[in-house]
């Protein structure tokens, strides 16, 4: 059975536009589910075509409302709960580790551990010395197989391990699982995952006082970083050559957001550029995450991390953009390619289109994640 916070998830537009104050639709059904959100944030729902989404939403809010919630476990030294010979064979391991997410023991927990699309969007790139990555966006918890050994990550931030061979490899096995999946940690003042607030999507400015930046158990953030404006001077300057695919990625994916952008004004939406495989950018992150060169620099990294999520929201909310356009009457086209002109700039009009045009309204939305992507864009060019 799926976890309450997916099915409310799915009660939900689905566009990641940020509009409700939140930078994802992820985000903003935890703080309708807890009570920090009215469901009428989202302007989105306000069209007459979510009308039953939007009572589905308020019906899981109301069955939520009733739940009484759970109190933060305690915070195990380097994130080991127990380590002890396996019940099967003494001469492995089994131990059990926890991610640790900046809530003090005996604290109420509202949130669930992990976003459970950004758990799996990483869990996916472990790579090496794993054999199978299994991971249920459902359930937000993932299996891992590798020769003998067994690991579960679970949705309570817990990660079992079974069958290891040594007690170093015990910690070394957290410490690399920790490094990949540590930006889907969701922060317990907002809802929102640590990732969405290293780019500042979100109503607040990225503000270390939120609590997610105490997260980690192998390793601590840099708050200081989390402030500063991520440029590529600031990231090559901080973590050297092994960052240069990442930096190199993220420059090709400018460009290619604004040829999308200058596509879709054109009104020449059906040449593609030769697109980046996401998954495969995602994991090059991941991979500069586990190497040494990121220790003690974590938080910029995954402010890299960030950046590659907001931009390769930004091209697809483009390529939606670009898909509705046939839709649109004469009217409605000239509102939206003003839009386009404008996001081009990264200066989108915050003043809304009225919902009675819901192909204008849609259109913004969409827009507003790729104004998002090209705001951070113009920060990172500026070296
Ligand atoms: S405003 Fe945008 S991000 Fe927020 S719930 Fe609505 S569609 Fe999702």
């Amino acid at each position: 059975m799926s976890s309450v916070w997916f099915r409310t998830w799915k009660s939900t537009p689905k566009i990641d536009c940020g509009l409700c104050g939140r930078p994802t639709c992820s985000s903003f059904s935890r703080a309708v589910l807890v009570g920090d959100l009215n469901v009428s944030a989202c302007p989105v729902l306000g069209l007459a075509e979510f009308v039953n989404v939007r009572k589905e939403l308020e019906t899981s809010r109301a069955r939520r409302m009733e739940s009484r919630p759970r109190t933060a476990p305690d915070r195990p030294k380097g994130g080991v709960l127990y380590t002890r010979p396996c019940k099967d064979t003494d001469e492995r391991l089994m131990a059990e580790f926890r991610v640790y997410n900046g809530i003090e023991p005996g604290e109420p927990v509202r949130f669930p551990e992990f976003d459970p699309g950004i758990l799996c969007d990483m869990m996916e790139c472990l790579h090496v010395p794993f054999e199978e990555v299994k991971c249920s966006r459902d359930l937000g918890y993932g299996r891992i197989k590798a020769s003998e050994m067994s690991i579960t990550v679970l949705q309570d931030g817990r990660v079992n391990m079974r069958r290891v061979a040594s007690k170093d490899l015990v910690s070394e096995i957290f410490e690399k699982i920790e490094r990949v999946i540590i930006g889907a940690v969701v922060c317990e003042c907002c809802g929102c995952d640590l990732l969405s607030i290293l780019a500042g999507c979100t109503i607040r400015e990225v503000d270390p006082s939120h609590p997610v930046f105490d997260a980690g158990s192998s390793f601590s953030l840099e708050k200081d970083i989390a402030r500063r404006p991520l440029t590529r001077g600031n990231l090559e300057s901080a973590v050297g050559s092994p960052a240069s695919m990442t930096m190199d990625m993220l420059d090709l994916l400018h460009d290619q957001l604004l040829w999308e952008i200058e596509q879709c004004m054109d009104g020449a939406p059906s040449q593609r550029s030769k697109e980046m495989d996401s998954d495969k950018a995602r994991c090059i992150v991941a991979d500069l995450m586990q190497s040494d060169a990121c220790k003690g620099k974590e938080t910029i990294v995954l402010k890299a991390l960030s950046l590659l999520r907001t931009v390769l929201a930004g091209l697809d909310g483009i390529k939606d953009v670009a898909f509705m356009q046939s839709q649109l009457g004469e009217d409605e086209h000239r509102i939206v390619q003003s839009y386009i002109e404008q996001v081009m700039d990264g200066v989108l009009t915050e003043v809304m289109p009225d919902t009675d045009y819901s192909r204008v309204m849609l259109s913004y939305a969409h827009l507003n994640k790729v104004n998002n992507a090209v705001r951070l864009l113009n920060r990172w060019d500026h070296s």
